[in-house]
């Protein structure tokens, strides 16, 4: 924790720890980031009018692709598959930015917690991937920034950048008591982010990140949950029930009724966040069939044991986990899979926290048959585990960080602004770029070499 503590610290508030460097700003019009998830890569391209780049809110999103197949975490064996579905989307990409800016377009790739992961189990195979990552993109056309594995805060940080500058809340320059920003809440596959500025943003938390963004200070509380993200809290469910049951078949609560896939062990017990729940004869390719049972009651009880609220017994502010926290303030943007599953249970924007658990409640009792017929263009993967989503949302947000009926309206379920997506892609690229008008700097980042 204390290493932890000092690369946050390091990062944003001392530049005598790190050498720190400007990026020029952009002489052109486009930015690609790669955001190279746990589950997959999606492609960004950006552009913004080359006289007015440092005008607030110019940046905008202008192509998307989503690479086929899964992040690049899962290539560990296979660093040489990488590479296909990359080309499919960089060649749709290609079309997209004339040719004779390709040289000078910037690309970035920002891997997040599926590589932190990877990292922590296996180094020389995380070193791999990258490596590999980097000599695909050094035979682009485009300008190559780096691959980097991003931390847990710079993610969440970049997210609440991305958020205030869609959002339009754009650093207005207000005076302190007036800047009104907004929180940001980011579930991925295998983390979840949360960041805001709290009540007394002077308190000097842990886990604060000094931002100095329009040449104003922001103290922004931020946490990253490894292995509180929607698929590894699935692993560690499937793990869970594997654990109370004595069989190669399994009960699951929270997959709908009638609903059957088989799995190997492996599937759910082979993540750095499941290793603890491995059974005691762990044999990786020993299958499992998990029968849904769709009981929303017992689900939301499975649910409350992937949180730890042990460690923060009689400790104030701490929601689980045993971090701290600040009580949430203000309004706040829920995105990426926090967004999906709102969808996926016909919700969207702002509702009340009553009407979020009847709508969890009637979508978890329906019959797979149902489902299916309510969410036909779902693929089954993301479908079979909406009510287990759902359930984690609910537990996360009001367990874990305290958000009640008279507050949670205050949270926007949206993933985008106009086109653009809400992602921490879009603040990297506008932090790594100088993007962001100032009368001071930006986010001072280290730069790996
Ligand atoms: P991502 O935004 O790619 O980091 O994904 C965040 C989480 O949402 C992961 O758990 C994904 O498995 C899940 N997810 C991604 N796309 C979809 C989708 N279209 N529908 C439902 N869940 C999704």
């Amino acid at each position: 924790p204390d290493l932890f503590h000092h690369s946050i610290c390091g990062l944003y508030t001392s530049t005598s720890l790190f050498p720190v460097l400007w990026y020029q700003t952009h002489q052109y019009p486009y930015g690609i980031v790669l955001d190279a998830g746990s589950s997959r890569t999606t492609v960004y391209v950006y552009e913004w009018p080359a006289e007015k780049e440092n005008d607030t809110g110019v940046v905008s999103q202008t192509f998307k692709c989503d690479v086929k197949g899964p992040g690049i975490s899962s290539y560990e064996h296979n660093t040489g598959a990488l590479a296909k579905p990359l080309d499919e989307c960089l060649n749709k990409v290609k079309e997209r930015i004339p040719v004779h800016l390709h040289k000078s377009t910037s690309i970035y790739l920002g891997a997040t917690a599926g590589m932190r992961l990877l990292r922590l189990q296996n180094e020389t195979a995380a070193n791999e991937v990258l490596a590999s990552i980097q000599n695909y993109f050094r035979a682009q056309p485009f300008q190559f920034r780096g691959a980097n594995i991003i931390t847990g805060p710079e993610e969440g940080v970049y997210g609440w950048i991305t958020a205030n500058y869609l959002m339009e809340l754009r650093f207005s320059g207000k005076s302190e008591g007036e800047k009104e920003t907004i929180g940001a809440l980011d579930l991925g596959g295998a983390s979840t982010q949360i960041s805001f500025i709290p009540e007394d943003s002077q308190e000097n938390f842990n886990n604060t990140m000094q931002v100095k963004l329009y040449g104003y200070d922001y103290n922004v509380y931020t946490h990253s949950f490894q292995c509180y993200g929607r698929d590894e809290a699935e692993k560690r469910l499937l793990a869970l029930l594997l654990q109370s049951g004595i069989s190669s078949s399994v009960d699951n609560p929270c997959y709908p009724r009638n609903y059957e896939t088989t799995l190997t062990v492996k599937y759910f017990c082979g993540s750095l966040c499941t290793q603890s729940l491995r059974p005691a004869n762990y044999y990786p390719n020993q299958s499992v069939i998990f029968h849904g049972t769709g009981d929303p009651g017992l689900c939301q009880e499975m649910v409350s044991l992937l949180f730890n609220f042990t460690t923060c017994r009689n400790q104030e502010d701490c929601p689980f986990n045993g971090i701290h926290q600040p009580k949430v303030k203000g309004n706040f943007v829920a995105f990426s899979g926090f967004y999906y599953t709102i969808n996926a249970l016909n919700l969207t924007g702002h509702f009340s926290l009553a009407d979020f658990n009847s709508s969890m409640w009637f979508f978890c009792s329906q019959s797979w048959a149902q489902l299916q017929f309510m969410l036909p263009k779902s693929e089954e993967i993301y479908a079979r585990s909406y009510c287990f989503s759902a359930n984690f949302i609910y537990y996360l947000l009001v367990h874990g960080y305290n958000f009640d009926a008279e507050n949670w309206p205050q949270i926007h379920f949206q993933k985008e602004v106009g086109n653009s997506s809400i992602a921490w892609s879009l603040g990297y690229m506008l932090s790594l770029t100088n993007m962001i008008p100032a009368e001071g700097k930006l986010i001072q980042l280290p730069l790996k070499p």
